[in-house]
């Protein structure tokens, strides 16, 4: 039986067709607008559309279960969706509405969630057994995967290292609170410190050019990342502490995080003498979501259940 993903984004719903003896590649791929200002309906509407599509080029019949990724999170008290920036999503049964409109039984995960699991189970965090997926972009989301399972937490929010608070730091995030790492190392952060130290409002790409030429602000807003990044890190490695941190988005491209100067931010700040945790640049590209969607759907449930056996990961080949 093949495994479908779905990959539910802002402006477009992406949909697999994936082997599971063969997960890393797909059967196929193909992709819809969401067109979300049309209404919660529509969007649904758009998916039905989309898994029809992938049962008739894929030539194999939809299976039982189908693993969603979505912007936001199910709320595992209420069942209603949460903090996505789809707004026609928010407060509605998305995972009964899409079980019942495929007659499926729907699995979904926050988008983070999905890039973690996806770089745990095929790329690369294969083969550790507990990987932190972190989205260090425009914004800062985390996933957190244990034996081949995404922790999905009572309340849906784990991994969500992007609002732990910062030493020192004071600047109001749109959750509500303030000084979250997101306002401090986030793309958005980043290109802020650099125009209130310069005036120059430029993108994160010319700032690190900037900084390998020896500009004196560029060079203090990497630095600014590296050493925050490592205080933020630390927290997270202090209650979980990985295997392997997969560093993907915009921010995770910039090759500083990868040396050996960031781990001894690290080590300034966890409570250990040394740091052996892997810091990894993601293998998979924007293939994560839709293969982290399908691999919700392979093997027993994703999340844990009141008085169930703990399931096991995904089988997969090699
Ligand atoms: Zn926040």
């Amino acid at each position: 039986m093949s495994l479908y993903g779905i990959d539910l984004g802002g402006t477009k719903i992406e949909g697999a067709v994936i082997d599971p003896k063969r997960p890393d590649r797909a059967l196929c791929r193909l992709r819809v607008p969401t067109e979300s200002r049309r209404g919660y309906d529509h969007v649904i509407g758009q998916i039905v559309r989309l898994v029809g599509m992938l049962e008739r080029e894929s030539g194999t019949r939809r299976p039982a279960c189908i693993g969603f990724g979505t912007p936001g999170v199910v709320d595992p008290g209420t069942g209603l969706m949460k903090n996505s920036n789809s707004l026609c999503l928010n407060g509605r049964r998305l995972r009964e509405d899409l079980g019942a409109a495929l007659g499926v039984e729907a699995r979904t995960a926050n988008d983070a969630n999905c890039f973690a699991l996806a770089e745990a189970l095929l790329g690369a965090g294969r083969g550790r057994g507990v990987v932190v997926g972190l989205i260090l972009g425009t914004g800062c989301g985390g996933g957190v995967v244990v034996g081949g399972r995404v922790l999905e937490g009572l309340h849906g929010i784990a991994g969500e290292w992007g609002h732990n608070p910062m030493r020192g730091e004071r600047t109001p995030c749109y959750c509500g609170h303030a000084g979250c790492v997101e306002t401090v190392i986030s793309g958005t952060a980043l290109e802020r410190y650099y125009r209130e130290r310069t005036g120059r409002d430029l993108r994160l790409p010319e700032i690190v050019v900037r900084a390998a030429s020896g500009e004196r602000p560029a060079r203090q807003t990497l630095r600014r990342l590296q050493a925050k990044f490592g205080e933020a890190i630390a927290a997270l490695i202090n209650i979980v502490d990985p295997d392997a941190v997969v560093i993907g988005g915009g921010v995770g491209n910039i090759g500083l995080l990868y040396e050996d100067a960031t781990r001894e931010a690290v080590l300034r700040h966890v409570f250990n003498t040394s740091v052996r945790t892997e810091f990894l640049r993601p293998a998979l590209g924007d293939s994560a979501g839709v293969f982290g969607a399908a691999m919700l759907s392979a093997g027993s449930r994703s999340e844990a259940r009141p008085g169930g056996s703990p399931p096991a990961p995904p089988s997969r080949s090699g």
